[in-house]
């Protein structure tokens, strides 16, 4: 029997703000434990929750952006359960209200393009964090840190929409520079502020019913995010081949030994009992406030991309590196602003300098070498001052010193010959010393003139003009 996999995707975000979603407490990431709590994020008795303002605005960004619908009226709920690191006994999040509905995201691979549903983002807040003694060598005991309770989160559920882990990892990468370019979340993924959840299932192809899913945690990386569909689809394969029915159940990833493994048997909504948060208003949002929010949203990946490829006549694949991070997209735009040449500039961006950045595992706004610097260099290219291949040299001493691609050449006089006297010296010993290449050549075996050129850069140390070499060499021979 061949199988058809099916992936819905729940993430979770951290929006920025300075301050928690109920109270005044900061967000920042770091403190001591429990320095960020108040008596609304640590749940005492009888306080009362006020909405951040700034928080709901954020979010509504979030779900333009996604092209979600803003409901006119939406509101809180309690979502009861009892944990140790969730104070209040209940979690306040949204239920059968959410803010946003009914959105999509684009996604592309290998230019296939797919448009993938969200069916809704809503508003909660975060819960605490336990942190076990046996990681601070106290065995047996258990600690909390609170000052997560109360951290403003957005949680994006996408319709079962998407059929195999490249879908979702292209999905996730998109909802990721999407939220980025709004400027409503960092999305750093190492301090959790953008948290996924893959619920996998899989059935027999032409079947139209879904079949049981699980839901995988713990996925906190997109690479782990991947392996895990993967490890679960055949899992879930074997289950079903082997006669077997699949069990809805929550199951963590285990990165190590890459396997998923059962948590616990999948709640359902009703055990969680909610109902409507008696402390907080419905939330009203007219469409003029809509509108409002909608003038603030900066141009999103997409229109980006389409603007990249438009305005600046690279490939695709160009458009799809140098957008994949705002920060890039502005480095990028930078240089064409100093030096018309958008390809020159792709190439080297993508080439040597994006190598350099990931090998230290660098992101674009620690890049020793700024778009002035990097124009400077490429224009010494462009004047004939230095050859292309010198260029990557300079280049990476410019990245390791921070010196300028000027003085670098001159210190180490770099500079190209175009003396063509000078460059028929260098000619003339390397034919005297290649007779029977001469013969070859002469002969008419042309392959052998990319051996000569290459002989009399290498005497050159790279600095003759390759064009003239070729063009001398020609003339001698003939
Ligand atoms: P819960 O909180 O119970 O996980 P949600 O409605 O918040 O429920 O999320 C359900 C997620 O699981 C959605 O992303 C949805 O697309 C996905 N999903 C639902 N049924 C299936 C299925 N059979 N196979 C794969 N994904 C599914
Ligand atoms: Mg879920
Ligand atoms: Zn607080």
């Amino acid at each position: 029997m061949k199988y058809e996999t099916v992936i819905g995707l729940e993430v979770h975000v951290q929006i920025d703000t300075k301050t928690k979603i109920f109270c005044s407490c900061s967000t920042a990431f770091g403190s001591p434990p429990n320095e960020n709590t108040c008596p609304v994020c640590l749940g005492m008795p009888g306080v009362l929750p006020v909405l951040n303002k700034r928080f709901l605005e954020s979010s509504m960004k979030a779900c333009l952006a996604t092209h979600c619908t803003i409901e006119p009226m939406n509101r809180f709920a309690r979502k009861n359960y009892f944990y140790p690191d969730l104070p209040k006994g209940y979690q306040i999040s949204q239920m059968e209200l959410p803010l946003g509905t009914k959105g999509h995201i684009n996604i592309q691979i290998d230019g296939v393009k797919k448009t993938i549903g969200l069916t809704r983002i809503h508003m909660e807040e975060d819960a605490g964090k336990l942190i076990h003694g046996e990681n601070l060598g106290s065995p047996g005991k258990s600690y909390v840190d609170f000052n997560r309770t109360g951290v403003p989160l957005c949680e994006v559920v996408s319709e079962p929409d998407m059929r195999s882990s490249e879908e979702a990892r292209a999905y996730l990468a998109e909802l990721k520079s999407i939220l980025e370019y709004a400027e409503v979340s960092d999305c750093n993924m190492e301090e959790g502020s953008f948290r996924c959840d893959a619920n996998v299932s899989i059935r027999p192809v032409g079947q139209k019913e879904l079949g049981t899913r699980t839901e995988l945690k713990n996925l906190n990386s997109f690479k782990f995010v991947q392996k895990a569909i993967e490890f679960e689809v055949a899992r879930q394969t074997k289950v079903l081949e082997q006669g077997d029915t699949v069990k809805q159940e929550t199951r963590l990833y285990d990165s190590d030994r890459g396997e998923t493994f059962p948590m616990r048997s999948k709640e359902e909504a009703h055990d969680y009992r909610y109902f409507p948060d008696p402390d907080l208003v419905p939330i009203l949002v007219d469409s003029a406030w809509v509108e409002k929010i909608r003038k603030t949203i900066p141009e999103l990946p997409e229109q980006k991309r389409e603007r990249f490829s438009s305005s600046y006549g690279i490939p695709e694949y160009d458009t799809g590196v140098l957008t994949s991070s705002k920060a890039l997209a502005n480095y990028f735009e930078e240089c064409t602003a100093l030096f018309p040449h958008p390809k020159t500039i792709s190439n080297w961006v993508m080439g040597d300098l994006l190598r350099d950045l990931k090998k230290e595992g660098r992101d674009i706004t620690e890049c020793p070498v700024s778009p002035a610097a990097l124009i400077e260099l490429l224009k010494l290219i462009e004047s004939g001052t230095i050859s292309g291949n010198i260029a990557k040299g300079v280049f990476e001493e410019m990245y390791q010193t921070q010196n300028s691609a000027t003085s670098i050449v001159e210190k180490k006089g770099l500079k190209q010959i175009t003396d063509s006297s000078a460059i028929e010296k260098i000619v003339e010993e390397v034919l005297q010393a290649n007779p029977s290449q001469v013969e070859e050549l002469k002969g008419g075996k042309e392959k052998v003139l990319g051996f000569l050129v290459g002989q009399v850069m290498k005497l050159s140390k790279g600095k003759a003009n390759p064009g003239m070499v070729n063009k001398l060499i020609k003339e001698k021979i003939v």
